[in-house]
């Protein structure tokens, strides 16, 4: 590869006919095709390179700083600085920005050039270790929730140097981004990533403990890992560009159903449309660049719906790597004429869009014992045992909180897509499998008592449990929280969702429950004989405790419904209930006692997330009701005049029967209909709109503003099914949704 460039990935069009006619992949400089590991990364400026252009000593403290998740010494920082500034300079980078997440779900970045005038004038270069670590953007145009008063406005990004920093290329401009956190001045974070990375601490500190407990001292540090599977839809942009609706609310707010839905099941990994293959090499490519390590990729449920799944990584890195794979999803998506659309339901009557997380936690920072994963079942009796106090502390932690990981997935496109026949419902449960639950049966049932520790193991076949994971091959895929052999999979959060939240949620509720399994476990070890009659009897307790959480069946059934609520597992169907949770006195308890979050910090998240639900139906609405007054009703009416006329000359013409009349009287009565429902919908929004209580505003907004906005919506379908196709001006879901 020379000097200067990374590698190029081209795909020439065929213009006329919209589709990829030839794909350049990169090359040397001999014309060999490059494999992916040659380039892997290059955008980055990671550990591997620090390596090779930092002074040693400046190195080792950078690998301390990191492995003790620390902050930068500032020291050291003006080294590194440099170092970044050189490589990014040698491949044409102008500018640096600091790449952060604020509440917004997606990133936000201020550029600012190297460039500076020095004494004398002259225009030089610069990047100092200062502006590595900090920068200051305005943190008054992000939401806060009330946590920064006008008058404190100021807020702060802070690198974070455990994800590393990157080039950023698009259209021919290349960015270094710094990816940061976002902090006030008095510390509160104003961001995402803050509280993910401490959850993080808090996880790695209870489950260490735990192993400390079972006797695994060399056990310094765990983190939970994460892969994100990224389900999205393509469409042609030029359709994309002429649905108001999909430009302004990232989903359809109407739409008749086109006679093809996904009934034929002959998309699920089906053959990748010619079109398709060429982008999702071309966004492989580019986040290959990125470091970003994207592995599979195949059609989904939904006509022209999609999926890339990444090798799973430690969280917050991989949370980095999910916005990066967002990002890059929609700009290269838009170089193929394509538009991708990450909304949860962007389409009715088809499948929605989620982000399955696949989450597990690894031992790190203890020489031998790295990369061992804690949902692993492992060899020995001993790690098993392990293993099923780890697996009990997730469902201690899950047991506990369901209400609160429903309020991390809230959101007003996930509410279209939660309990909709197609995806997990809004309540939470926990499948184990058919093995892994028969174990747990059993330990339940076994007595207590004179049995050895070590008897009791081998007979209740918890020795065993390696085999038996191999033969985990059942899958609940309606299961909202889901072990899948070595890993649990929460497959509630939305697509569009930024993972830090969900996944901060998630940590401090297993950390939560790897506490409660500790104490117990230390108590027990106090009065029994043996470690392993302990660790049994702990376990025991714990299933019996957590059993109301765990469900084998059908979760889109009704009688699930019915059972959840027998069992108290909360059923919180819409957002601003469901956001309710995060400010209940069992969340509050467990969050702010471990320092996820301070009790400002909780309100802010709770507060921005409602305010956003409320923006998000108001923008509906509003767009709902333009297209209505704009575009459905001239169309409507326009082919109504044509009938009336129609029918008009053929009675003069002396014909009986006019069958324009039949028709023109089922349009004129359905904008009769259409225009009472419109009048319906805004008066329910502005009695909506005028309370003055956020809680009351959303709770109005997501019964009777919704049930309006699906009346308006019916009456547009009909009309859409009735108008000549060559009068209506939105293009349909039967052009949009079938790409070739
Ligand atoms: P499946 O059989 O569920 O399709 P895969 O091995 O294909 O399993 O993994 C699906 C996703 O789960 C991938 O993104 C993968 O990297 C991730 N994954 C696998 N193991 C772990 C783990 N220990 N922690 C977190 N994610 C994991
Ligand atoms: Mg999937």
């Amino acid at each position: 590869m020379s000097h200067g460039t990374s590698p190029r990935f081209d795909v020439i069009f065929d213009l006329k006919n919209r589709v990829p006619r030839h794909v350049e992949v990169p090359r040397d400089e001999q014309g060999r095709k490059l494999k992916i590991s040659e380039y892997f990364g290059v955008n980055t400026f990671g550990l591997t390179q620090m390596r090779d252009k930092l002074p040693s000593d400046v190195y080792a403290k950078l690998r301390q700083t990191l492995e003790h998740g620390k902050g930068l010494d500032k020291e050291i920082a003006g080294v590194v600085a440099h170092a970044i500034k050189e490589w990014a300079l040698s491949r044409g980078v102008t500018h640096f920005c600091h790449w952060f997440q604020p509440q917004t779900g997606s990133t936000a970045e201020k550029h600012d050039a190297f460039l500076t005038l020095d004494d004398q004038k002259t225009p030089i270069e610069k990047f100092s270790g200062a502006q590595l670590i900090q920068s200051e953007p305005d943190a008054s145009s992000f939401p806060s929730g009330g946590m920064r008063t006008t008058f404190e406005a100021r807020g702060y990004t802070a690198w974070d140097p455990s994800s590393p920093v990157f080039i950023m290329e698009m259209g021919g401009v290349s960015t270094l981004c710094v990816p940061s956190v976002f902090i006030s001045y008095h510390g509160d974070a104003l961001d995402e990533k803050t509280a993910l990375v401490r959850s993080v601490e808090v996880l790695s500190n209870r489950a260490t403990e735990l192993l400390h407990t079972i006797g695994l001292t060399g056990a310094k540090r765990v983190v939970p890992t994460l892969g994100a599977e990224q389900e999205y839809f393509l469409i042609d942009r030029a359709f994309y560009m002429l649905r108001p609706d999909l430009v302004m609310a990232g989903r359809t707010l109407l739409g008749g159903q086109p006679p093809k839905g996904q009934q034929l099941e002959d998309h699920y990994f089906g053959s990748i449309p010619a079109r398709v293959l060429a982008f999702m090499a071309e966004m492989e490519h580019e986040l290959y660049k990125l470091g970003v390590p994207v592995k599979t990729r195949h059609n989904e449920v939904a006509p022209s719906q999609f999926e890339t799944a990444p090798i799973f990584e430690e969280v917050n890195l991989s949370t980095d790597h999910n916005q990066l794979t967002m990002e890059v999803l929609r700009k290269v998506a838009q170089r193929h004429g394509l538009a991708c659309l990450l909304h949860e339901k962007p389409f009715a009557g088809v499948n929605g869009s989620g982000k399955h997380n696949n989450w597990s936690m690894m031992i790190t920072g203890s020489g031998e014992l790295d990369g061992q994963n804690l949902l692993d079942p492992g060899k020995t009796p001993h790690q098993n045992l392990r293993f099923l106090l780890v697996t009990m502390a997730v469902l201690e932690g899950v047991h506990a909180h369901a209400g609160l990981l429903r309020a991390g997935i809230a959101s007003s496109g996930n509410d279209h897509r939660l309990g909709a026949n197609e995806a997990p419902p809004a309540i939470i449960s926990v499948f184990m499998g058919d093995m892994l639950s028969r174990i747990l049966d059993e330990i339940e049932q076994s007595g207590r008592g004179s049995e050895s520790g070590e008897a009791a193991v081998i007979r209740l076949g918890v020795a065993k449990l390696p085999e038996v994971m191999k033969d985990n091959t059942d899958r609940n895929r309606t299961s909202p929280f889901a072990f899948t052999g070595n890993k649990f999979e929460f497959r509630a959060v939305g697509s569009s969702a930024s993972t830090a939240f969900p996944i901060t949620l998630l940590n401090a509720a297993v950390a939560d429950g790897f506490a409660k399994v500790t104490s117990a476990l230390k108590a027990k070890m106090a009065t029994q004989k043996s470690t392993d009659a302990a660790i049994l009897e702990v376990l025991r307790d714990s299933i019996v405790r957590t059993k109301g959480v765990r469900f084998e069946g059908n979760n889109y059934s009704d009688e699930w419904v019915r059972e959840a609520e027998k069992r108290g597992l909360p059923n919180l169907r819409k957002t601003p209930e469901a956001l309710k949770q995060l400010v209940t006195e069992s969340s509050k308890k467990m969050l702010v006692s471990s320092g996820v979050f301070s009790d400002a910090e909780l309100a802010s998240r709770f507060h921005v997330r409602l305010e956003r639900y409320v923006k998000d139906v108001a923008i509906e609405v509003e767009t709902l009701v333009q297209l209505v007054d704009t575009v459905v009703l001239p169309a409507a009416l326009e082919y109504h005049g044509k009938l009336a006329e129609g029918a008009a000359a053929a009675k003069a013409a002396g014909f009986a029967a006019t069958p324009q009349k039949e028709s023109a009287d089922r349009i004129a009565h359905l904008c009769d209909l259409l225009q009472t429902r419109r009048k319906g919908l805004v008066e329910t929004f502005a009695k909506a709109d005028a309370h003055e209580d956020h809680d009351a505003k959303a709770a109005a907004l997501s019964t009777e503003v919704a049930q309006s906005m699906m009346e308006v919506r019916r009456a547009c379908d009909e009309l859409e099914g009735l108008v000549a196709d060559a009068m209506w001006p939105l293009p349909k879901y039967r052009e949009m949704l079938f790409l070739s």
